[in-house]
């Protein structure tokens, strides 16, 4: 049987008919513009075998998806803490260990709204080690207001990769 084919309206891609619950748009667009289901793309010579969606989205559609993240739980943070710490030397460990508070959300006024603010785990001179979970790493920053982070950064280190450079920062006397 032969599969219908469309012309997406945001995309401009062909794609199946049957493949998207909207009748102007590729799955991946329906997605990302009103939430329908998204087809789990399999590519296969620069086109979805599925949907037959080519891969390209429009620049509207791009900019909703590098926005869209979820705030991350205390617990996946504490595991990411967990892991970061067994891979750091005692030395780093020694350092965390002075540092390191219990997690705690901060403002940051560019990116920070959406999540409530992102997690702070540790204070130092008047600086913070916090979450960007957008970026899926984290970051130092300097902090004038207790509660409230200074400027946006997008780091997307591991814990004990951020305390090996904090370490190796020659400003830095711990
Ligand atoms: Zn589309
Ligand atoms: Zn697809």
């Amino acid at each position: 049987m032969k599969q219908e084919i469309k012309i997406c309206d945001e995309c401009e891609s062909e794609y199946f008919a049957d493949s998207s619950e909207m009748m102007k748009l590729c799955p991946e667009c329906s997605h990302y513009l009103y939430g329908y289901e998204n087809c789990n793309h399999v590519f296969s010579n620069g086109r979805c075998t599925k949907c037959y969606w080519n891969g390209v989205s429009s620049d509207y559609v791009n900019g909703l998806k590098s926005k869209r993240w979820t705030p991350i739980s205390l617990a996946e943070l504490k595991k990411l803490i967990e892991s970061a710490v067994s891979k750091m030397t005692t030395k780093e460990n020694k350092f965390w260990n002075k540092i390191a508070i219990r997690p705690i959300k901060w403002k940051e006024i560019e990116y920070g709204e959406e999540g409530n603010g992102f997690w702070v785990v540790g204070i130092f001179d008047n600086k913070v080690i916090w979450y960007n979970e957008i970026e899926e790493g984290f970051n130092v920053s300097t902090y004038s207001n207790y509660g409230e982070i200074d400027e946006y950064s997008a780091e997307q280190d591991e814990l004990q990769w951020t305390i090996k450079k904090i370490k190796n920062a020659p400003q830095q006397g711990v």
